[in-house]
């Protein structure tokens, strides 16, 4: 059975204060998984977390992650700017973009973060916008298909991230000769998977990489980056990723590949979706019921809050708080208000029997939740608040109104006050 971090009565009370819908993201939770992690890996010497900031934006969440140890991973320049706002400049900031404008380079650079490469040409125009660092990751593309055992993990062939095997090698050499002089090496070939031997199999392909890069060219490699894709079980069946048995997996790795080569890497990970998916729930409230040729439940939420289920038809559990116990005897599709069919949080999905007024909660949207939200048909983007470790709430994002989503139109006078 999942659980959440509140019952019905706290939330009623949370409610009266914050009415829905909002995302609600519990501390206490986020540091335990930080902290979980940091011990899988305490074997490895500078070993860091960079959370990849996507996952969930918001500095209050990304200040609690900071004070556990962890770095930030951005891709964008307003990224960097929240990496920077607390507290996380160079070493703390991995900057693994891709397509990289201009001026995101010359940010990044002027925090001095560690620039991971997406592609030998950014090689140039890293040089002309923002220089060459002393310290430079390049990011990885083995083609092909990327397996564990007889499963299809991932189709790297396929993706547009990272560079070749010889594009590495050449692209070494070549920041070598423009300055460069501590190396690390960074692949993401397979996404939310709990399979305990992701890590440790990516782990060995990126050590070998590193030894192979050093014999050809010398350079003094430093680092390995894992990137992110370690899973979480959206389902209730699912099981969890054993990150003590994936910390084992990568050290017995390391100890096969780095250590016979006489070499000494740093392990790095950017993890967004296991730090805090798990941490945050959509909290909404059963608006209507409708009858036709199934049963609908509308909430006050849509896929505006959460894409997820819209975009990738992923499954995300539902409680409705106060009948966990209640027989799951009705069938419904959970739906939102836009007007789109495939604005369902649940297809046909065996809950409790819904009033309106309940409060259906969605798990597990602490990590590409409310980031991947957006505007359509003028829906407007929730609140956040986090559940602090003592019980209280803290508002840690107000609700968007419509002066917010007008905000940006230019050069009309039309009266846009309702
Ligand atoms: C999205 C992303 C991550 C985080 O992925 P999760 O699946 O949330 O762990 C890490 N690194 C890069 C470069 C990414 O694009």
């Amino acid at each position: 059975m999942k659980k959440l971090p509140y019952t019905l009565e706290q939330m009623r009370a949370i409610v009266r204060e914050y009415p829905t819908p909002f995302h609600i993201y519990d501390e206490a939770a986020i540091r335990q998984r930080a902290r979980a992690l940091k011990a899988a890996f305490a074997w490895n010497e500078g070993f860091k977390e960079y959370y990849a900031v996507k996952a969930c934006p918001n500095p209050a969440i990304l200040d609690i992650l900071r004070q556990e140890g962890c770095g930030m991973d951005c891709s964008s320049f307003t990224e960097l700017v929240l990496a920077k706002a607390v507290g996380c400049v160079g070493g703390g900031i991995m900057f693994s973009s891709n397509a990289t404008p201009a001026e995101d380079f010359l940010y990044a650079r002027r925090l001095d973060a560690i620039i991971n490469l997406d592609d030998y040409t950014h090689i140039r125009f890293l040089q002309e916008n923002g220089g060459i660092p002393r310290t430079i990751c390049l990011r990885y593309n083995p083609g092909g298909e990327f397996r564990l055992g007889n499963a299809i993990m991932g189709n790297p062939g396929e993706a547009k991230y990272g560079m070749t095997k010889e594009q590495i090698f050449q692209g070494v050499k070549d920041l070598m000769a423009l300055g460069a002089e501590r190396f690390g090496l960074h692949a993401f070939l397979a996404s939310n998977t709990t399979d305990n031997s992701y890590y440790p199999k990516l782990a060995e392909e990126l050590f070998e990489l590193a030894r192979e890069t050093r014999d050809r060219t010398g350079a003094r490699m430093e680092f390995v980056n894992l990137s992110g894709g370690i899973g979480i079980p959206y389902r209730p069946e699912e099981p969890e990723a054993d990150l003590q048995s994936i910390g084992q997996g990568v050290r017995e790795a390391y100890d096969r590949v780095v250590r016979p080569a006489g070499m000494k890497l740093s392990i790095k990970t950017e993890l967004g979706r296991y730090m805090t998916g798990p941490c945050g729930s959509l909290v909404t409230t059963a608006l209507h019921r409708k009858d036709t040729y199934r049963q609908y439940i509308g909430l006050d939420a849509c896929a505006a809050n959460l894409m997820r289920p819209a975009m990738y038809n992923a499954y995300h559990h539902i409680t409705v708080l106060g009948k966990e116990d209640w027989p799951k005897d009705q069938v419904y599709d959970v739906t939102g208000g836009l007007c789109e069919n495939n604005d369902k949080f649940a297809i046909q999905r065996p809950l409790p029997k819904i009033e309106m007024g309940d409060l259906v909660c969605i798990h597990d949207t602490g990590a590409h939740g409310f980031s991947m939200g957006y505007n359509y048909n003028g829906k407007l983007r929730s609140k956040e608040l986090l559940l602090k470790p003592n019980g209280t709430v803290q508002l840690i994002r107000r609700a968007e109104t419509p002066e917010d989503y007008f905000a940006t139109l230019e050069g009309f006078g039309y009266d846009l006050k309702p």
